[in-house]
């Protein structure tokens, strides 16, 4: 009877393993490999780019395998999971030793890797969150969804609810934009509703059902600070799912003390994707790299804790003037005094990714080194105390006060010091899972009498040995006579095959080799059993040692969490002071107007690219946008004139000002903006398969959807995705209705190469026309860069057809072409012929008037038709070009008009 390959002991081990974690890869631990075997095998051998092979190849069904060593699995896993895939890590639990080789060694599934739990920080991205979310939906019929988000490389915990009438509220989509989980759960008989509209919003995702059994709030596995058993808390839903899927894959994850922290979505700015996208705050639009970006511009943090904190303000910018100007007050103090500065960026250096040492240190497979660097960082703490220290010395000449933000973290000595009593200078890594092995030597000499005992024991033992050989060459006269060691068979003592004759008596043979002979003796043999003997209890003892120095770290977690989050803002402000001596910025005035003035403004990252490429200097320039006077800018000119570089300037100074960020200008005045929206009529979106055009306007009826008076909205070239016509309508439609419904009366800066649309600026109060100077030089036309009130000269592309050579017929013709265009843009009574018509009203001016309209109509019919009459002349009446005496004529003659209708009745 042929037994078939998967039989074997091993492979029903395996087998009972898999059929555990049937949705996962499992990582099957043999030796100094992880195997996978089947299908696992066939699916991750071409992923990972490694060798497929065969188990038992002789036998009846050979089983597929490939595999990976130890030491490199970390990357491979890591790989896998970013391909959306789970990973289940089987490590042998015992001893292959006290297995004794007569049984197959215990194993199990010690952690899941899934693509939002990557388990060992290393390797990560440094300045980007690990996140893994849970959504709990509104359900079908709406109300309120909750939203957790955990990185566990971190233990960063957050959540947070929205309330709406679909199952995925917009708010709660746009978050979960703004975080960009790497995982996001949601309950399984959900996954079919809710599967398009994320997989359109967050392309990427991998979304993993879960039971609905587990967003119940009771009765989960572990309950960290700020949770609350809820049932009717979205966000404790949400939260309940996320810790029991932690639980069931990385329960450790776990241990590392996460804190609960809840959020509002309303306490700051909303920045929608495309927004983010088009001001290219962390993703450049060429290549979705850092450069280019805003957040490459600012970032000058000394540590990943920075910087991750920095990309944090910069995704949530606040709206509290007060939490402004606090963050503001730290970063003046900071940038006034480069010498507090720069020791302070020096100290912070030196305590690295804090939070994700601890992270690392707190799982079960961490290694020495992890304790080791997390000791460093440790011991770096107290020179940020310093640093902070030596200048509130200095203060006292300066009579200032330290910023409550630049609030000192609180060093952990005890934990800092028994690390470094206990550990060498430079703790060995000790492979994941290898602890079987004799790995041993990283606890200091001194730390425990125990171990010293025990290793001068093994040195004695080692010591008596090496003077073997001298000693027993002398005693049998056999020159060659060597001390060898072998890993499996211990010491012994060699001696060469022509020299057998010479061997004393009392040695007794232990092995044959091809022209030796080993032996050994019963001093040796005692000897050796007391080294091995004492070696595997100093090891074990080490081991034990490790664990409780694991132990003390996990018990202290939470103050290592707390000095490594005094820490990252620190850093983050010193970079935000580091960038405003360096690119000469300047502290922003924030106030709760509906204002924005911005003296000498100018872009953040052209600027310092036009720097690097040593080209002509930036142009700076002002701007002013008030609600209830300069509400639009209405931005017209050529192509590469600069209007998209300043309307995204505008929006970056906000931003930053917001951020607690100094800016680039002479001065600066910012009314909060509670969103910033940014639309660019754009036409390389077809990679997504929609329609340029379509995505164009669906983003423009986001904003007029959701715009208030306090949003900042930037507006380039809108409409340029359909015919001229079309654009021209669409365009002078959506800025009219910007300015003329009051709710949606957002500051706007609108570019356009429709130079009709300046014609809006005089039916329109709040609309002011602007365009960039260029002049002609030695035939030449030259962009001064220079912003100047009014629309741009309609002639001006006939002044480029004339400089580009177009005959001086052709120009002339054109001119008089473009005048009888002109003349004819105006109508008979003088009025804007682009803004005849009816236009679009608010809805609730439209009820106002048909209220008006009933209580003066003589019958419930509705009006009459002077009375229509009058209505359509008072909409259509230019009041604003009006002199009073026009006014009163028209009063008189509107007068008139019901008069004889009334006598007519
Ligand atoms: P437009 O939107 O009018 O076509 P852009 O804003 O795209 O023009 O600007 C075109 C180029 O002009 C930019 O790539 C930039 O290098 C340069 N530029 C824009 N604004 C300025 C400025 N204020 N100072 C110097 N160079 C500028
Ligand atoms: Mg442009």
């Amino acid at each position: 009877m042929s037994s078939s390959s998967l039989e074997t002991p091993m492979m029903q081990q395996y087998l009972a393993v898999k059929a555990r974690h049937p949705d996962a890869i499992v990582f099957y631990r043999m030796g100094d490999f992880y195997e996978m075997f089947l299908d696992d095998a066939e699916l991750a051998a071409p992923l990972l780019d490694i060798a497929l092979t065969t188990r038992d190849r002789n036998k009846p069904d050979p089983v597929p395998m490939c595999g990976v060593p130890v030491h490199a699995a970390d990357q491979h896993i890591k790989t896998l999971a970013r391909l959306g895939h789970r990973v289940a890590i089987c490590e042998q639990v015992e001893d292959a030793r006290k297995a004794g080789g007569r049984r197959l060694v215990r194993r199990e599934v010690v952690e899941v890797v899934t693509p939002g739990l990557v388990g060992d920080p290393t390797g990560i991205e440094a300045a980007r969150e690990v996140v893994l979310a849970a959504l709990a939906s509104a359900g079908e019929t709406g109300g309120v969804a909750g939203l957790a988000v955990l990185d566990a490389t971190t233990g960063d915990f957050r959540a947070t609810a929205a309330r709406s009438e679909a199952a995925l509220p917009d708010a709660i989509a746009q978050e979960l934009e703004r975080i960009a989980p790497r995982e996001l759960l949601v309950a399984r008989d959900e996954l079919e509703t809710l599967r398009a509209p994320l997989a359109a919003r967050l392309p990427g995702v991998v979304v993993t059902g879960v039971e609905a059994a587990c967003f119940e709030p009771r009765e989960v596995p572990v309950a960290p600070e700020g949770f609350a058993p809820d049932g009717d808390d979205a966000a404790m839903r949400a939260c309940a799912a996320l810790l029991r899927y932690v639980h069931a894959n990385q329960p450790f994850a776990l241990e590392n003390a996460p804190r609960l922290r809840r959020y509002a979505l309303t306490d700051t700015m909303v920045v929608d994707a495309a927004t983010r996208a088009h001001l290219e705050l962390f993703e450049s639009s060429e290549d979705g790299s850092r450069r280019g970006t805003l957040v490459e511009q600012i970032d000058r943090t000394t540590t990943p804790l920075g910087a991750r904190r920095l990309a944090r303000w910069l995704a949530y910018p606040l709206l509290d003037p007060e939490a402004i100007r606090a963050r503001q007050d730290a970063v003046a103090h900071l940038a006034d005094r480069d010498r507090l500065r720069a020791r302070l960026r020096d100290a912070t250096k030196g305590v690295r990714d804090l939070e994700r040492l601890l992270a690392r240190a707190a799982r079960p497979g961490s290694v020495p080194r992890d304790l080791g660097q997390l000791r460093g960082a440790l011991e770096a703490l107290p020179g940020v105390v310093a640093a902070l220290a030596a200048s509130d010395d200095a203060w006292v000449d300066e009579g200032g006060a330290r910023p409550a933000a630049l609030a000192a973290p609180e060093p952990l000595p005890e934990l800092a010091g028994l690390l470094a009593e206990a550990l060498v200078d430079d703790p060995p890594v000790v492979p994941r899972g290898s602890r079987g092995a004799n790995e041993t030597g990283y606890i200091r000499a001194g730390y425990r009498a125990d171990l010293d005992a025990l290793r001068e024991s093994a040195e004695k033992g080692r010591e008596w040995i090496a003077g073997l050989e001298a000693q027993e060459r002398e005693r049998s006269g056999i020159a060659t006579l060597k001390v060898r060691f072998h890993p499996v068979h211990g010491y012994s003592l060699e001696v060469p095959k022509s020299q057998l004759g010479r061997v004393p008596a009392d040695y007794e043979r232990k092995q044959t080799l091809a022209n030796a002979e080993r032996f050994t003796t019963g001093a040796l043999r005692e000897f050796e059993s007391r080294v091995v003997g004492a070696n595997e209890r100093a090891a074990e003892l080490e081991r034990a040692l490790f664990d409780e120095l694991r132990a003390a770290v996990v018990a202290r977690a939470e103050d290592v969490r707390r000095a490594a989050d005094a820490v990252a803002g620190l850093d983050a402000l010193a970079s935000l002071a580091e960038t405003a001596r360096v690119r000469a910025w300047v502290r922003p005035e924030v106030d709760d107007t509906e204002r924005l003035e911005v003296r000498g403004g100018r872009h953040p990252v052209v600027e310092a690219a036009l720097e690097r490429a040593r080209r002509d200097g930036f142009v700076a320039n002002d701007t002013l946008l008030d609600t209830g006077d300069a509400q639009i800018l209405l931005l017209t000119g050529p192509n590469m004139s600069g209007k998209s570089t300043y309307l995204r300037q505008v929006a970056l100074i906000a931003l930053l000002a917001q951020v607690g960020s100094f800016v680039p200008a002479e001065s600066a005045r910012i009314g909060v903006v509670d969103r910033i929206f940014t639309r660019v009529g754009a036409s390389d979106r077809l990679a997504r398969g929609e329609s340029t055009f379509m995505v164009e306007m669906r983003e423009t009826a986001d904003i007029l959807r959701q715009a208030t008076t306090r949003s900042l909205v930037i507006l380039d070239e809108i409409g340029r995705g359909t015919s001229t016509f079309d654009g021209l309508a669409i365009a002078w439609a959506v800025a009219e209705h910007l300015h003329d419904t009051p709710a949606l009366a957002a500051r706007t800066l609108f570019a356009t190469h429709y130079h009709e649309l300046i014609d809006l600026a005089l039916a329109k109060p709040r609309v002011r026309n602007a365009h960039f100077e260029a002049r002609e030089l030695a035939g030449e036309v030259v962009f001064l860069r220079r912003l100047v009130a009014g629309g741009a000269s309609r002639s001006y592309g006939i002044q480029v057809a004339r400089l580009a050579g177009l005959p001086r017929d052709v120009v002339t013709r054109a001119q008089e072409i473009l005048a009888n265009l002109e003349r004819g843009e105006l109508d008979a009574e003088g009025q804007p012929r682009l803004a005849h018509g009816a236009r679009p009203r608010p809805r609730a001016q439209a009820r106002a008037e048909g209220q008006l309209a009933f209580a003066l109509s003589p019958a419930a019919g509705g009006p009459s038709r002077a009375e229509r009459d009058v209505l359509d002349a008072v909409r259509g009446a230019a009041v604003e070009r009006m002199t009073p005496l026009e006014a009163l004529l028209e009063l008189d003659r509107l007068r008139g008009l019901l008069a004889r209708e009334d006598g007519e009745a």
